[in-house]
């Protein structure tokens, strides 16, 4: 029996003759940059990458990789945090980066038909020329594709008053292993024929099927905006005031907490000067149709943070100042990493009304632990990005992570709030989910992939 490299090899000389022999990528040095992602999951280099420029480049994989029995791991530009872009049994990486036009904007319909590479704040920005809004945006907006974001339903910060990708994405096109090519969803606002498969497909991880077109629900955009640091002494505080904000019924469009030790490197990243004494920041950002809905919006945030015992309430006035926080603010995951010889970074989500339980138990299981723990993120959600550092090249992180995981699950959370599965969590997820539930996801994996070729070794062990 060849193996998968040899299976690969051959794939990828028919592809190269069907498609053109310029997109296939066999050189190990290029192929390197294909063997991880921005995880910690272990890289593996893949056997071959398709640069596909078109639709019919996608199928024409999918096609031959049936024939040819050799696992095909779609990817965008490679910012997941979880693993799901790296070809963990070898075989053929699909680069979608490429496919990247934006095919249609229609101001009338509110949507955009948009291919899977294009990159989410790029789209944004062209969005935003015409006065339209897609309101997804996770903090790697300026490098990620919406095909990675569709993939792994991505969040970000203003998830907490518009939601996530699957609240966008209206329908998808796509292609299964075999060639198959599947149109899901709608144009229309409403629509309810048949099973929701877009909303599955939605968050699916690369593991069935592999985007060739999405068609997004686009908004208006809020014309104005306003927004808050607020400093508090410490992050249980600020967990209350985020307890206070969702209870009085207040949205924001977004309600971001950092903890001291993040705090310490938003100021070393930049951030501009953050008084001392203060252990815990929220930022919040409030939006609306008019200059007075906003203002009354602003008082009463200020008012339940002062409350809660804030410190003071601060107002980004210029468009500048508010840039240079939120630029800091979308380096945090790396400016973290320079804190300590060793980082592990989780993404648990918990109710929103027990945020600052969790807050809690993370400064616990850090003590116990003997690591520090750094967390910041979408406090308005309940997802929060939990950062272990250590220095001590002996110690082993996983009983921390344990008790992290178990802390999130206990308060009714969730193990990943964001990232996916992927790799790196396949291990915890039968502690979140029943094995019925997991078997039943099985079985629909081999509805849309019966060979187990699309995405293998993702999400269950
Ligand atoms: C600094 C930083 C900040 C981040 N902040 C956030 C955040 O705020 N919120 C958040 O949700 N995430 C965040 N992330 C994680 C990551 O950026 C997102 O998961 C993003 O959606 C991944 O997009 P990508 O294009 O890089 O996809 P990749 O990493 O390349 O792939 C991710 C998954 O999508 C699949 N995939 C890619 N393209 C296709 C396709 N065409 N068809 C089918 N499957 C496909 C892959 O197989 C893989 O499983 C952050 C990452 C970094 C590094």
């Amino acid at each position: 029996m060849p193996d998968t490299r040899e299976k690969t090899l051959r794939l990828a000389l028919e592809l190269g003759r069907r498609v053109g022999s310029h997109k296939i990528v066999d050189d190990p040095d290029i192929l390197a940059s294909y063997a991880k992602d921005e995880s910690d999951a272990e890289p593996r280099l893949p056997d071959v990458a398709l640069r596909a420029e078109c639709e019919a480049d996608v199928l024409a994989a999918l096609e031959l990789a049936e024939k040819t029995d050799v696992p095909v791991t779609p990817r965008g530009a490679g910012t997941g945090k979880s693993g799901g872009a790296i070809a963990a049994e070898g075989g053929l990486v699909l680069d979608c980066t490429r496919l990247n036009r934006v095919v249609e904007v229609s101001r009338e319909d509110l949507l955009a038909v948009v291919e899977p590479g294009v990159v989410t704040g790029q789209l944004q920005a062209l969005l935003a020329g015409e006065g339209l809004f897609y309101p997804p945006d996770p903090n790697s907006l300026e490098t990620c594709t919406i095909g990675g974001n569709v993939a792994h339903n991505a969040g970000g910060p203003r998830a907490f008053k518009y939601g996530v990708t699957r609240q966008y994405v209206l329908g998808l096109t796509l292609g299964l292993v075999g060639g198959a090519r599947l149109e899901v969803g709608r144009r229309t606002v409403k629509g309810v024929a048949g099973y929701d498969l877009t909303a599955l497909l939605v968050g699916s991880e690369g593991t069935l099927g592999a985007f060739t077109r999405v068609t997004l629900r686009l908004l208006r955009n809020p014309p104005v905006m306003a927004t808050l640091l607020v400093r508090f002494r410490d992050e249980v505080t600020a967990g209350t005031a985020v307890s206070r904000i969702v209870a009085q019924g207040l949205v924001p469009r977004v309600l971001e907490l950092m903890d001291g030790v993040v705090v310490d490197t938003l100021r070393r990243a930049g951030a501009g000067a953050i008084p001392d004494g203060t252990g815990a920041l929220l930022l919040i950002e409030a939006d609306g149709p008019t200059e007075a809905d906003v203002d009354d919006q602003v008082t009463r945030l200020a008012a339940e943070c002062e409350s809660a015992g804030a410190i003071d309430v601060l107002m980004a006035k210029h468009a500048g100042e508010r840039d240079r926080l939120w630029a800091a603010r979308r380096v945090l995951s790396d400016a973290i990493k320079e804190r300590a010889r060793h980082k592990v970074a989780e993404d648990i989500a918990v109710p929103r009304s027990r945020a600052a339980e969790l807050l809690m138990g993370l400064r616990v299981v850090g003590e116990r632990h003997k690591v520090v723990v750094a967390s910041y993120g979408h406090a308005g959600d309940g997802n929060f990005h939990v950062n272990v550092l250590w220095d001590d090249d002996g110690f082993d992180p996983k009983p921390c992570l344990g008790d992290i995981f178990r802390l999130a699950l206990a308060l009714k959370g969730t193990i990943t709030g964001e990232h996916g599965v992927g790799l790196a969590k396949r291990a915890y997820l039968p502690w979140e989910q029943s094995g019925e539930v997991i078997a039943l996801q099985k079985r629909l994996k081999v509805a849309f992939d019966p060979r187990g070729l699309m995405n293998p070794g993702k999400i269950w062990l």
